[in-house]
């Protein structure tokens, strides 16, 4: 490889994590290569390559703090194109299964907007990087290794003529998301391809966008209405987004899926545990038909557990790691790792001189394993309480966990510092065990010890 090229990193994919880790990777790198499949409209569009864009995507907020510091001003541009800054305790009514959850001024904040604005908002910034470039309409198709070391070369391209070229590059970002075919392209060229580990609770979404009446004065921009494992499979969300709109969607557990047809959504949405979702889009205007996705089983890929991988190839976003999404993580999951990846580049070039060596793959996917973890345990331990949920069944060490969890989630309707602790480990602010802090144990020994384990149910739509 020429010298110019040991300066160039590729992001394979140009969605929300790959525009993340090419944020990062412009600090390191000379150029910036992302390869993206689609092309971009010039307006927030939904497009082929994101086929989730239709459904609600919440940006929890450790997620919008981090893509707040990497994109400063972000937040700007967001509102003036119409998305809403949100309290999630104060403006998201939450049914939980014990009944709706106080609701209280909080600093666990963020914004509501479609994907689409979102992603597009976050390509804008990045347009403003000078070293961060786009080849669109090309999709890679294998990966190019290195005869003589365990690194690669680069990646082969295919572009919309159908013409293959290579594109050299000195670390290889695979960010094209939970279909990644990375595990088939390291097979091709001779390394072992990463284990996989699926955990599947046959969650479907069906969702549509309505008109918010203008002179709706409702004081929640958000509802959340939670199944109750396990008569109870159906869960309700709807979002206020720019545009005056309301995205809703519906979720079904254990392949009970919401249907597709107006009749079958508006039923679905009257037999939710709290009729208001239903009530509330009965007479709007639909604003659009309504789109389904059943793509939803936890995926992770243990690229950390490889020994002989190429030391200048990572995973990184959906195609390392991919969540049921109704646990609202993947972004912020992605901008975690983003951080991660920023303090992997950091201790390379300090001990490296500013150049990948063999040992960086490993050391990365290593870490980005913890930043994981958590998560995953937290998505698959919710779905592991449906019986029907596929995959390895949890350890006693996670049933203990669960349990105690179902004693916080039993508190969060009567305890409003229950609640907020909780949210704030679910919005990733702090980690489970702040939720083993002395005050909150007390509470979960007390609520064990009462003899009336019944909650509250009335329906708290207004503070
Ligand atoms: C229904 C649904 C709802 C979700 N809701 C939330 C939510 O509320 N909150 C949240 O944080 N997350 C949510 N997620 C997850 C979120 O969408 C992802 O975590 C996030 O988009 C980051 O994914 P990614 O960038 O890794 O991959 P993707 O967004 O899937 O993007 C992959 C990109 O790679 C491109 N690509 C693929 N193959 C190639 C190739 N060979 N060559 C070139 N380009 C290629 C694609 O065109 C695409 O642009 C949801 C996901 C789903 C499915």
């Amino acid at each position: 490889m020429s010298s110019s090229e040991q300066h160039q990193a590729i992001v394979i994919g140009g969605s929300i994590a790959g525009m993340l880790a090419a944020r990062v990777l412009a600090n390191y790198f000379e150029q910036v290569m992302i390869v993206e499949r689609d092309t971009f409209s010039l307006q927030p569009e939904a497009r082929a390559g994101v086929s989730q864009s239709p459904h609600a995507h919440i940006l929890l907020t450790q997620g919008y703090r981090i893509v707040s510091d990497l994109f400063p001003g972000i937040e700007e541009q967001l509102m003036a194109q119409g998305a809403l800054e949100i309290d999630w305790l104060a403006e998201c009514p939450v049914l939980f299964p014990s009944g709706w959850a106080p609701r209280l001024q909080s600093q666990i904040q963020s914004i509501t907007c479609s994907r689409n604005l979102l992603e597009f908002t976050i390509r804008q910034q990045l347009s403003r990087i000078q070293n961060v470039h786009w080849l669109c309409a090309s999709t890679v198709i294998q990966l190019v290794p290195d005869s003589c070391t365990a690194m690669l070369r680069g990646v082969l391209v295919k572009d919309a003529q159908g013409q293959m070229t290579p594109l050299l590059g000195d670390l290889i970002v695979d960010a094209s998301g939970r279909s990644s075919p990375a595990p088939e392209w390291l097979k091709h060229i001779g390394y072992p391809p990463p284990e996989e580990t699926i955990i599947d609770s046959g969650l479907g979404y069906a969702s549509q966008y309505f008109r918010r009446p203008v002179d709706f004065s409702k004081d929640w921009k958000s509802l959340y209405v939670m199944a109750k494992a396990p008569d109870h499979p159906h869960i309700g969300a709807l979002v206020q987004v720019e545009g005056n709109r309301w995205l809703t969607t519906l979720m079904g557990i254990n392949r009970h899926y919401p249907p597709t047809d107006d009749a079958g959504f508006l039923d679905f949405a009257r037999q939710l545990r709290s009729p208001i979702i239903f009530e509330t889009i009965k007479d709007a205007e639909p604003l659009s038909t309504i789109h389904s996705y059943r793509a939803t089983a936890n995926r992770q890929r243990h690229y950390e557990a490889i020994k002989q991988g190429p030391g200048n190839f990572i995973g990184f976003g959906d195609s390392i790691c991919a969540f049921n999404p109704v646990y609202g993580q993947g972004m912020t999951v992605a901008a975690q790792s983003a951080v991660t990846l920023d303090q992997c580049l950091k201790r390379q070039w300090m001990g490296g001189g500013g150049s990948i060596g063999p040992g960086f793959s490993r050391s990365f996917h290593r870490q980005l394993a913890a930043v994981v973890r958590t998560p995953w345990l937290m998505a698959t331990g919710e779905d592991l309480r449906w019986p029907q949920t596929t995959g390895p069944q949890p350890d006693w060490i996670t049933k203990m966990l669960q349990r105690y969890i179902d004693q916080i989630i039993r508190l969060n309707s009567r305890q409003s510092m229950v609640y907020q602790a909780f949210t704030e480990v679910i919005h990733m602010l702090n980690p489970p065990h702040s939720l083993f802090q002395p005050k909150i144990m007390m509470n979960v020994l007390a609520a064990l010890c009462s003899r009336d384990p019944s909650c509250p149910n009335s329906v708290r739509t207004s503070r």
